[in-house]
């Protein structure tokens, strides 16, 4: 069926992202055929990213999106992606395995109702998966990353944890007693793809749509702090199953958006990461074995002595006139990360374009000079003290890289001025790192 002529002029990822595949075009055999729709989808986020500043600017005068939370946005979204370099998704791993060992019915691979049957399957165990994500502290861990913005735009979407996938491939498991794992791997990503364009407060009603599916306004409730918004609206395509195991809240109040105790840093790791050390932290302060564990298993905002998810009463009340956190840094600063962060985007698409090539060695390596240089932005962004001198090493490092081949100008022509930037931000920070370390050390005499 994948042979099947696949309608019209607009791109294969576009319509991925609307529900608007067939059956006929997305069915595979064999899960190696399966088509990369979430890689390959990139140009139409960016096009779509790029209309929603410009229709933004055009209807509201006003920048929808800021450098240092959409940079943080499109920087977490590349990291949750670096592990699929080495190996496949754990979900995909897992489901595999059952499929192989325990299932007991075989779906037609070939037959639309068994592709509308995952559709549905999967949009079903996403529900769940995201319900869990929300209710048990150590998932909520991994998934407060896509809550970590105080904005909501279609950069937020791609948001995304580098640790949900070690928990998530266990709700989907079910579905490998019957469905193969081509049609799994093909509506794992459609679902996804799903959610990208639900991330914006430029569309604000659709209709009867509203009744059936997840759409921006529903979905604008979900990444709310406002009391209205906590743990409701948690589907993937559907929002029927919200309306179904009443966790459904319509929008009514503005919404302020971000988690109820903003983390007020653009610093990657920290953003992916910084949960897990508050919860080890918290579980230290109690007493009991029990208390320690429950801190881990139960609602985020949990307390001893409260019910299993907390009482929603404790968290602070927002009045409509929340701003922000956004860091106050001159405009060469923010055009200075710019250009870097679209080097860095070169190379990492050439580093899925190439995977194939390189040695498990290499690809070690250029993960680690991805998340050095996205922690060393974050550090500038988050103006740290500490800033110049770890990006001094990362253009250190980025020298390097530049000469074994792995930054490339944005187009040849540019080889020239790229070789020079790069050289010119070494000296640069070299001289602020002086700077730097000559007034540190002026303050301890
Ligand atoms: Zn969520
Ligand atoms: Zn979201």
């Amino acid at each position: 069926m994948a042979e099947a002529v696949a309608p019209s002029w607009i791109p294969t990822e576009l319509r991925a992202m609307f529900l608007m595949l067939t059956p006929n075009e997305s069915c595979f055999q064999d899960v190696e055929d399966v088509r990369p729709y979430v890689q390959q989808a990139t140009p139409v986020f960016v096009g779509l990213m790029l209309l929603e500043l410009v229709v933004g600017v055009l209807k509201t005068g006003a920048s929808v999106v800021t450098v240092s939370d959409g940079l943080t946005s499109i920087s977490a979204g590349m990291i949750s992606r670096l592990p699929h370099l080495l190996v496949r998704g754990c979900e995909l791993t897992a489901y595999i395995y059952v499929w192989e060992r325990y299932r007991l019915v075989e779906l037609p691979w070939d037959s639309a109702w068994t592709w509308w049957f995952t559709l549905v399957g999967v949009d079903f165990c996403y529900y769940w998966v995201h319900r869990f994500a929300h209710e048990v502290a150590i998932l909520w861990a991994a998934h407060q990353v896509h809550h970590s913005s105080e904005y909501y735009n279609l950069t937020t979407a791609l948001r995304q944890s580098l640790t949900q996938q070690l928990s998530s491939w266990i709700f989907y498991l079910p579905m490998a007693l019957a469905v193969p794992p081509s049609l799994f791997a093909v509506h794992i990503q459609l679902n996804l793809l799903y959610q990208f364009w639900i991330h914006t407060e430029l569309i604000r009603d659709l209709g009867p749509l509203e009744w059936i599916f997840n759409t921006p306004k529903h979905h604008r409730v979900h990444h709310g702090r406002n009391l209205y918004c906590i743990d409701k609206n948690y589907g993937g395509i559907l929002i029927v199953w919200d309306r179904l195991f009443g966790t459904f809240a319509p929008e009514t109040d503005k919404v302020i958006y971000g988690l109820v105790f903003p983390i007020n840093t653009f610093e990657i790791l920290s953003v992916q990461l910084h949960y897990y050390l508050y919860l080890w932290e918290r579980s230290t302060t109690y007493k009991t074995i029990w208390d320690k564990l429950s801190t881990f298993i139960k609602g985020p905002s949990w307390t001893p002595g409260k019910s299993r998810l907390g009482d929603h009463a404790d968290i602070p009340k927002v009045t409509g006139q929340e701003v922000p956190h956004e860091p106050s840094w001159s405009l060469p600063l923010q055009v200075y990360v710019v250009l870097h962060f679209l080097l860095l985007l070169g190379t990492y698409h050439d580093l899925f374009e190439n995977k194939m090539m390189l040695s498990q060695l290499t690809i070690l390596g250029m993960i680690s000079y991805i998340l050095l240089t996205l922690t060393s932005l974050g550090f500038i962004i988050d103006q740290r003290p500490t800033a110049a001198v770890l990006e001094m090493l990362r253009c250190v490092v980025m020298v390097m890289v530049q000469r074994c081949g792995y930054v490339n100008p944005l187009t040849p022509s540019l080889a020239v001025p790229t070789e020079a930037f790069v050289s010119l931000s070494l000296l640069y920070w070299a001289l602020q790192s002086f700077s730097w370390l000559l007034s540190t050390k002026k303050k301890s005499e």
